[in-house]
Protein backbone atom coordinates (compact mmCIF):
# COMPACT_ATOMS: atom_id res chain seq x y z
CA UNK A 1 0.00 0.00 0.00
CA UNK A 2 3.01 2.57 0.97
CA UNK A 3 6.19 2.01 -0.84
CA UNK A 4 8.97 4.20 -0.86
CA UNK A 5 12.21 3.44 -3.11
CA UNK A 6 15.46 5.22 -2.34
CA UNK A 7 13.91 8.09 -0.92
CA UNK A 8 16.57 10.62 -0.40
CA UNK A 9 16.33 14.23 1.31
CA UNK A 10 18.60 16.84 1.67
CA UNK A 11 18.78 20.36 3.61
CA UNK A 12 20.96 22.25 1.96
CA UNK A 13 24.25 20.18 2.54
CA UNK A 14 23.25 17.92 4.82
CA UNK A 15 21.58 14.44 3.97
CA UNK A 16 18.55 13.89 6.24
CA UNK A 17 17.58 10.76 4.42
CA UNK A 18 19.91 8.44 2.58
CA UNK A 19 18.28 6.37 0.13
CA UNK A 20 15.19 4.73 2.42
CA UNK A 21 13.31 1.76 1.05
CA UNK A 22 10.13 0.31 3.03
CA UNK A 23 6.96 -1.31 2.09
CA UNK A 24 4.33 -0.99 4.61
CA UNK A 25 1.04 -3.36 3.89
CA UNK A 26 -2.68 -2.59 4.55
CA UNK A 27 -3.38 -2.90 7.81
CA UNK A 28 0.19 -3.15 9.71
CA UNK A 29 1.29 -0.71 12.38
CA UNK A 30 5.08 -0.07 12.20
CA UNK A 31 6.81 1.63 15.44
CA UNK A 32 9.51 4.12 13.88
CA UNK A 33 12.14 4.04 16.84
CA UNK A 34 15.96 5.76 16.24
CA UNK A 35 18.10 8.18 18.03
CA UNK A 36 16.88 12.18 17.39
CA UNK A 37 17.70 13.35 14.56
CA UNK A 38 17.89 10.45 12.51
CA UNK A 39 14.82 11.14 10.13
CA UNK A 40 12.30 9.64 11.47
CA UNK A 41 9.97 12.83 11.05
CA UNK A 42 11.39 13.56 7.70
CA UNK A 43 10.53 10.17 6.88
CA UNK A 44 6.67 10.03 7.51
CA UNK A 45 6.80 13.77 6.48
CA UNK A 46 7.93 12.79 3.31
CA UNK A 47 4.17 10.24 3.22
CA UNK A 48 2.16 13.25 3.27
CA UNK A 49 3.92 15.23 0.96
CA UNK A 50 4.62 17.98 3.89
CA UNK A 51 8.00 17.39 2.52
CA UNK A 52 9.24 16.88 -0.48
CA UNK A 53 11.59 13.81 -1.21
CA UNK A 54 14.50 15.23 -3.81
CA UNK A 55 15.15 11.22 -5.06
CA UNK A 56 13.58 7.99 -5.27
CA UNK A 57 10.04 7.26 -5.61
CA UNK A 58 7.58 6.94 -2.99
CA UNK A 59 3.91 5.42 -3.92
CA UNK A 60 0.73 5.32 -1.91
CA UNK A 61 -1.55 2.84 -2.77
CA UNK A 62 0.14 3.28 -6.23
CA UNK A 63 -0.28 6.57 -6.26
CA UNK A 64 3.05 8.59 -7.17
CA UNK A 65 3.98 11.53 -4.75
CA UNK A 66 5.09 14.03 -7.17
CA UNK A 67 4.00 17.74 -8.39
CA UNK A 68 0.99 16.52 -9.61
CA UNK A 69 -1.96 18.45 -7.79
CA UNK A 70 -4.54 15.48 -8.57
CA UNK A 71 -2.23 13.14 -6.62
CA UNK A 72 -1.53 15.16 -3.91
CA UNK A 73 -5.43 15.97 -3.47
CA UNK A 74 -5.55 11.94 -3.69
CA UNK A 75 -3.12 11.59 -1.07
CA UNK A 76 -4.27 14.04 1.52
CA UNK A 77 -7.49 11.90 1.58
CA UNK A 78 -5.82 8.67 2.22
CA UNK A 79 -3.15 9.56 4.71
CA UNK A 80 -4.07 11.63 7.89
CA UNK A 81 -1.32 12.64 10.17
CA UNK A 82 -1.14 13.11 13.92
CA UNK A 83 1.46 15.62 15.25
CA UNK A 84 3.32 16.42 18.78
CA UNK A 85 1.45 19.34 19.85
CA UNK A 86 -1.91 18.31 18.22
CA UNK A 87 -2.37 21.16 15.88
CA UNK A 88 -5.94 21.93 16.42
CA UNK A 89 -7.68 24.93 15.33
CA UNK A 90 -8.22 26.48 19.03
CA UNK A 91 -10.63 29.22 17.32
CA UNK A 92 -12.94 26.01 16.46
CA UNK A 93 -14.74 23.77 18.80
CA UNK A 94 -14.13 19.96 19.10
CA UNK A 95 -16.96 18.86 17.16
CA UNK A 96 -16.53 21.62 14.45
CA UNK A 97 -12.27 20.65 14.59
CA UNK A 98 -13.78 16.97 13.84
CA UNK A 99 -16.57 17.93 11.44
CA UNK A 100 -14.67 20.66 9.34
CA UNK A 101 -11.93 18.33 6.98
CA UNK A 102 -15.27 16.20 5.84
CA UNK A 103 -17.28 19.07 4.80
CA UNK A 104 -14.64 21.78 3.28
CA UNK A 105 -12.16 18.67 1.32
CA UNK A 106 -15.21 15.97 0.80
CA UNK A 107 -18.40 18.55 0.53
CA UNK A 108 -20.07 16.60 3.27
CA UNK A 109 -22.95 18.48 4.46
CA UNK A 110 -22.45 20.44 7.92
CA UNK A 111 -25.29 18.05 9.76
CA UNK A 112 -24.06 14.96 8.05
CA UNK A 113 -20.29 15.71 9.43
CA UNK A 114 -21.54 16.73 12.62
CA UNK A 115 -23.03 13.65 13.34
CA UNK A 116 -20.31 11.71 12.31
CA UNK A 117 -17.98 13.85 13.85
CA UNK A 118 -19.77 13.03 17.15
CA UNK A 119 -19.39 9.13 16.93
CA UNK A 120 -16.15 9.21 16.41
CA UNK A 121 -15.65 11.79 19.61
CA UNK A 122 -17.70 9.06 21.16
CA UNK A 123 -15.45 6.79 20.19
CA UNK A 124 -12.51 8.54 21.52
CA UNK A 125 -14.12 8.64 24.73
CA UNK A 126 -14.64 12.79 24.47
CA UNK A 127 -18.51 12.76 23.39
CA UNK A 128 -18.97 15.24 26.27
CA UNK A 129 -16.60 17.64 25.67
CA UNK A 130 -18.09 18.01 21.86
CA UNK A 131 -18.63 21.66 22.51
CA UNK A 132 -15.31 22.82 23.92
CA UNK A 133 -12.37 24.99 22.66
CA UNK A 134 -9.32 23.21 22.50
CA UNK A 135 -7.75 25.19 25.27
CA UNK A 136 -10.56 24.19 27.60
CA UNK A 137 -9.23 20.94 27.56
CA UNK A 138 -6.12 18.58 29.20
CA UNK A 139 -3.32 18.09 26.57
CA UNK A 140 -4.92 13.81 26.34
CA UNK A 141 -8.08 15.15 25.43
CA UNK A 142 -6.73 17.32 22.88
CA UNK A 143 -4.71 14.99 21.48
CA UNK A 144 -7.39 12.38 21.50
CA UNK A 145 -9.75 15.01 19.22
CA UNK A 146 -6.58 15.42 16.89
CA UNK A 147 -7.16 11.49 16.36
CA UNK A 148 -10.44 11.86 15.92
CA UNK A 149 -10.10 14.83 13.58
CA UNK A 150 -7.76 12.86 11.65
CA UNK A 151 -10.23 9.71 11.16
CA UNK A 152 -12.89 11.66 10.47
CA UNK A 153 -11.35 11.72 6.48
CA UNK A 154 -11.81 7.75 6.39
CA UNK A 155 -7.45 7.52 5.88
CA UNK A 156 -6.17 4.23 4.79
CA UNK A 157 -3.09 5.07 6.66
CA UNK A 158 -2.79 7.21 9.86
CA UNK A 159 1.22 8.75 10.61
CA UNK A 160 1.44 9.45 13.99
CA UNK A 161 4.68 11.56 15.15
CA UNK A 162 5.86 10.81 19.03
CA UNK A 163 2.06 11.27 19.90
CA UNK A 164 2.31 11.18 23.38
CA UNK A 165 5.83 13.17 24.03
CA UNK A 166 4.18 16.25 24.69
CA UNK A 167 2.04 14.97 27.31
CA UNK A 168 2.24 14.81 31.07
CA UNK A 169 3.31 11.44 32.10
CA UNK A 170 -0.49 10.92 33.63
CA UNK A 171 -2.39 11.25 30.01
CA UNK A 172 -0.32 9.27 27.93
CA UNK A 173 -2.03 6.30 28.43
CA UNK A 174 -4.92 7.67 27.82
CA UNK A 175 -3.43 7.96 24.27
CA UNK A 176 -1.78 5.23 24.08
CA UNK A 177 -5.33 3.29 24.79
CA UNK A 178 -7.10 4.80 21.94
CA UNK A 179 -4.41 4.14 19.75
CA UNK A 180 -4.02 0.68 20.71
CA UNK A 181 -8.08 -0.01 20.06
CA UNK A 182 -7.10 1.68 16.35
CA UNK A 183 -4.31 -0.31 15.80
CA UNK A 184 -6.47 -3.46 15.70
CA UNK A 185 -9.27 -2.10 13.24
CA UNK A 186 -7.69 -2.93 10.15
CA UNK A 187 -5.63 0.99 9.34
CA UNK A 188 -2.24 0.67 8.67
CA UNK A 189 -0.32 3.11 11.54
CA UNK A 190 3.08 4.40 11.17
CA UNK A 191 3.87 5.80 14.67
CA UNK A 192 7.56 7.42 15.57
CA UNK A 193 7.66 6.61 19.47
CA UNK A 194 9.63 6.60 22.25
CA UNK A 195 6.98 4.77 23.97
CA UNK A 196 8.71 1.10 24.03
CA UNK A 197 5.84 -0.14 25.47
CA UNK A 198 3.38 -0.03 22.88
CA UNK A 199 6.50 -0.49 20.52
CA UNK A 200 6.77 -3.81 22.18
CA UNK A 201 3.15 -4.71 22.23
CA UNK A 202 1.39 -3.28 19.82
CA UNK A 203 3.39 -2.78 16.41
CA UNK A 204 3.62 -5.77 13.85
CA UNK A 205 6.78 -4.53 12.81
CA UNK A 206 10.08 -2.29 14.33
CA UNK A 207 11.69 -0.13 12.01
CA UNK A 208 15.29 1.37 13.71
CA UNK A 209 16.42 4.81 11.83
CA UNK A 210 20.06 5.90 12.84
CA UNK A 211 21.56 8.58 10.59
CA UNK A 212 19.26 8.88 8.05
CA UNK A 213 18.99 5.02 7.48
CA UNK A 214 16.75 2.10 8.32
CA UNK A 215 19.36 0.21 9.97
CA UNK A 216 16.95 -2.00 11.35
CA UNK A 217 13.30 -3.55 9.99
CA UNK A 218 12.06 -6.61 12.06
CA UNK A 219 9.33 -8.01 14.46
CA UNK A 220 9.55 -6.52 17.76
CA UNK A 221 10.25 -9.69 19.51
CA UNK A 222 13.37 -9.35 17.65
CA UNK A 223 14.40 -5.66 18.04
CA UNK A 224 13.62 -6.11 21.61
CA UNK A 225 15.34 -8.51 22.32
CA UNK A 226 18.06 -9.64 19.69
CA UNK A 227 18.79 -6.51 17.66
CA UNK A 228 21.13 -7.05 15.33
CA UNK A 229 23.41 -3.81 15.23
CA UNK A 230 25.36 -2.21 17.80
CA UNK A 231 23.81 1.09 17.32
CA UNK A 232 20.09 -0.47 18.20
CA UNK A 233 21.33 -1.77 21.78
CA UNK A 234 22.96 1.03 22.60
CA UNK A 235 19.62 2.81 21.48
CA UNK A 236 18.10 0.31 23.48
CA UNK A 237 20.54 0.40 26.34
CA UNK A 238 19.43 3.95 26.93
CA UNK A 239 15.81 3.99 26.59
CA UNK A 240 15.05 1.36 28.54
P1 LIG B 1 13.66 13.64 16.79
O1 LIG B 1 13.63 12.35 17.51
O2 LIG B 1 14.49 14.65 17.52
O3 LIG B 1 12.30 14.17 16.44
P2 LIG B 1 13.98 12.84 14.02
O4 LIG B 1 14.51 11.47 13.87
O5 LIG B 1 12.53 13.05 13.84
O6 LIG B 1 14.46 13.41 15.41
P3 LIG B 1 14.22 14.68 11.83
O7 LIG B 1 13.34 15.74 12.37
O8 LIG B 1 13.69 13.85 10.74
O9 LIG B 1 14.78 13.76 12.98
O10 LIG B 1 15.53 15.41 11.34
C1 LIG B 1 16.61 14.74 10.71
C2 LIG B 1 17.72 15.70 10.52
O11 LIG B 1 17.35 16.68 9.55
C3 LIG B 1 18.10 16.46 11.77
O12 LIG B 1 19.49 16.54 11.86
C4 LIG B 1 17.48 17.83 11.58
O13 LIG B 1 18.25 18.82 12.20
C5 LIG B 1 17.48 17.98 10.07
N1 LIG B 1 16.33 18.77 9.64
C6 LIG B 1 15.02 18.44 9.78
N2 LIG B 1 14.22 19.40 9.26
C7 LIG B 1 15.02 20.35 8.76
C8 LIG B 1 14.80 21.58 8.07
N3 LIG B 1 13.56 22.01 7.79
N4 LIG B 1 15.89 22.28 7.72
C9 LIG B 1 17.13 21.85 7.99
N5 LIG B 1 17.42 20.70 8.62
C10 LIG B 1 16.38 19.96 9.01
MG1 LIG C 1 11.04 13.90 15.00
Amino acid sequence: IIEGIDVHKRYGAFHALKGVTARFYPGEVTAILGPSGSGKSTFLRMLNRLEKHDAGQIFIDGIELNDDPKHLAAIRREVGMVFQNFNLFTHLTVLRNVALAPMRIRKVARKAAETRAMALLERVGLADHAHKYPIQLSGGQQQRVAIARALAMDPKVLLFDEPTSALDPEMVNEVLTVMRELAHTGITMLVVTHEMGFAREVADRVLFFDQGSILEDTTPDRFFNDPAHERARAFLAQVK
